[in-house]
């Protein structure tokens, strides 16, 4: 076929389409005035809603709100209780910032293959990958679709492997009739400008028990364990 056959058969777009440039409409302006005119600019009562919001949306108690999915993905496996030199199996085909998650937290990364049709990892070929030293699955739901679940908790139960799911693509997506998110022990959002919903940065770590959660919110503020809204807020000053 002809490059002029070609640009006949293929519709173009009027204007290029902006990868990353989401609809801002009048809603979220407000919300982001009205956080300046509050005076409270960071973590504070708009992330506490947010984070109820979300919780309410996977339906999970068990939910902490971060600056990105990338620090979702290492205080997860911080929290996950891996030690230096562990591995942790997940997939080539990701953004970078899967295994560099891995590699911050001082673990190391090992990449199983993945199915070329759905182009997410590989059941078959994570088991290929474990050792001795193996103690997490990070599988990516690429592109919305989910993973394997079923073969992977098998797996996963089968080695006494923990479960981080990257969800940075996967807001909404669904496998077999249960949310993305709640097949893991923990399972990581982001709201970067190109992801399914958008904050304009932030990320959002969903995990099955309350204390891996009370453990990453404390990991992601310095080692505190109460905010600024909740030490300056009107519950009145508190160490
Ligand atoms: C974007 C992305 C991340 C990182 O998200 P940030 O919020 O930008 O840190 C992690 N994993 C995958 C698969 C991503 O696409």
């Amino acid at each position: 076929m002809t490059v002029e056959m070609e640009r006949t058969l293929i519709q173009f777009r009027e204007q290029f389409l902006v990868f990353g440039a989401p609809a801002i409409e009048d809603a979220e302006i407000e919300e982001v005035v009205a956080s300046m005119k509050s005076g409270w600019l960071g973590t504070g009562p708009k992330v506490a809603r947010f984070e109820q919001d979300f919780a309410a949306y996977k339906n999970t108690p068990h939910v902490a709100a971060v600056n990105s999915c990338t620090a979702a993905l290492q205080l997860s496996l911080l929290a996950a209780g891996l030690q230096s030199g562990d591995e942790v199996i997940t997939t080539p085909l990701t953004f970078c910032a899967t295994v560099n998650s891995i590699i911050h937290a001082g673990l190391r990364p090992v990449l199983a293959d993945i199915n070329p049709v759905t182009m997410n990892i590989a059941p078959d070929s994570i088991e290929k990958c474990i050792t001795s030293k193996t103690r997490a699955i990070l599988p990516v739901h690429f592109a919305g679709r989910p993973c394997d679940m079923d073969a992977i908790c098998a797996i996963a139960q089968k080695y006494n492997l923990k479960i981080i799911e990257d969800c940075a693509h996967a807001i909404e997506t669904e496998y077999k009739g249960k949310k993305a998110g709640s097949f893991g022990d923990f399972a990581c959002f982001s709201f970067y400008v190109t992801k399914n919903i958008v904050t304009g940065e932030g990320g959002m770590v969903i995990s099955r028990h309350k204390e891996d959660i009370a453990r990453i919110k404390i990991l992601a503020l310095h080692g505190m364990s109460k905010d600024a809204w909740k030490r300056f807020g009107d519950e009145g000053y508190k160490l």
